[in-house]
């Protein structure tokens, strides 16, 4: 894979080929052909096993973490799970991981030492991601080693590691506060040496997209492996960081279940691909079990005892609600007039409000054909004006709204039985 400059999906990846010729490009808001772009062939390392323990609420035992490989089934190409090195236990969840033969390849994640590499090689992990502090901060008051030591390590822990028949990512740590010049020639070392993946770590989350998109397309001028990219969130930069990678030609992308991790987590799994079935959406579909996300949030939310963000894509509670009359109006239309998501992707659905000031007859109409109560127009116009104007004296429930439909078509069944109208229903 590595070496020859043929990597997976990267400077020869054929999504950039497909994009610039037009023919595959299906979707207006795919971006313009780059023959470097992985937006169509990327691969997700799925952390949330071993960034998500590092969450603060996280603790996560034997069973816990079997139940998260509903992830295997979501379709991630590989899971993460914290390194066995880190204690007894950990070291044994991840043999027993490594033993259901899941399709997703296992990796663990250590740092850049040997004694650590022997360890986990021992599991029967698939890989290793390897990792080591390179910025100045870390390398003076962290681990204490200079570039020179860096270097002879890593390349020494690759070589065992591959000589173990097994994957190896090296991945500087805090890459983007650390000396370009630097952090290049490991890289190139590195690859020299045969190493899978490099990988790009914006460990403190202070990354902007551009800065994103010209290291990793600096970078992907210097080695011909796979390039994974690993972005914190502490700056509300992580999924748009991720994008950018992927654009400049990154091809490995880290997520978490709901982003969850150190501090404020990472790329967040969801987030990410509500971003990519919008560019990608052939790609996205026939990968992932678009429908299993909901769940997987559940299990995750429950399991670190948080309530998932009311602004999370696709699976946040109002994510799919229209509220404006003048977007319920559009939305009944045509669903994509005021979205860009299609809930039922995801296995969801979308709701129309209708109890608020700012509804429309439209929204009413649709409610009162679920009610199934019959209306003409005028009627559900009317019936609209009360609404609102209760709407106007207090913050009113579905249930309020639907009161007020009820008891409206019940006077007007009072007043007069053998007038009612042919069913309002589209
Ligand atoms: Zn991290």
């Amino acid at each position: 894979m590595c070496g020859n400059g043929s990597n997976a999906n990267g400077a020869k990846g054929a999504n950039g080929t497909k994009a610039s010729g037009g023919a595959f490009r299906t979707n207006p808001y795919q971006p313009v052909g780059d023959y470097l772009s992985n937006v169509a062939n990327f691969k997700i390392i799925e952390s949330t096993l071993r960034e998500g323990e590092q969450f603060a609420n996280a603790y996560f035992d034997t069973e816990t973490k079997i139940k998260m490989l509903a992830l295997d089934a979501f379709g991630v190409d590989y899971i993460e799970v914290t390194s066995p090195a880190a204690s007894e236990q950990s070291r044994k969840d991840c043999e027993a991981i490594c033993k259901l033969g899941l399709k997703a390849k296992i990796l663990t994640h250590v740092r850049c030492d040997m004694r650590d590499a022997r360890i986990a090689v021992e599991t029967g992990v698939d890989g290793l991601d390897v990792v080591i502090g390179t910025s100045s901060l870390l390398r003076e008051h962290s681990h204490g080693k200079d570039m020179a030591y860096i270097e002879k390590t890593a390349i020494e822990v690759i070589e065992y590691v591959k000589s173990k028949g097994l994957e190896v990512r090296f991945s500087s740590e805090d890459s983007f506060r650390s000396d370009l010049v630097d952090l290049l020639s490991l890289y190139k070392a590195v690859d020299k040496v045969g190493v899978n993946r490099v990988g790009i770590a914006d460990t403190v989350g202070c990354a902007s997209p551009r800065q994103v998109y010209d290291l990793v397309r600096t970078l992907r001028g210097v080695v011909s492996c796979d390039i994974e990219t690993h972005f914190h969130d502490d700056t509300g930069c992580s999924i748009a960081n991720a994008f950018c990678a992927l654009e400049a030609g990154a091809t490995h992308i880290d997520t978490s279940v709901l982003g969850i991790g150190e501090r404020n987590g990472i790329t967040p799994l969801g987030g990410l691909l509500a971003r990519m079935v919008v560019t990608s959406p052939e790609y996205v579909k026939s990968k992932y079990k678009l429908t299993m996300l909901k769940e997987i949030e559940d299990m995750v939310a429950e399991a670190v005892e948080v309530n998932t963000p009311f602004n999370n894509p696709i699976t946040g509670f109002c994510a799919f609600t229209h509220k404006a009359g003048i977007h319920a109006k559009a939305i009944l239309n045509n669903p994509s007039t005021y979205e860009i998501l299609n809930p039922a992707d995801f296995g969801l659905t979308r709701y129309v409000h209708f109890a608020s000031r700012l509804t429309g007859w439209n929204a009413v109409k649709t409610r009162v054909g679920q009610l199934g109560l019959v209306m003409t127009d005028d009627q559900v116009k009317e019936c609209t004006a009360k609404i609102k104007a209760m709407a106007d004296v207090r913050p009113i429930a579905i249930d309020d709204a639907d009161s007020i439909i009820r008891s409206f078509h019940l006077t007007l069944h009072e007043v007069a039985p053998t007038e009612a109208q042919a069913p309002v229903t589209a």
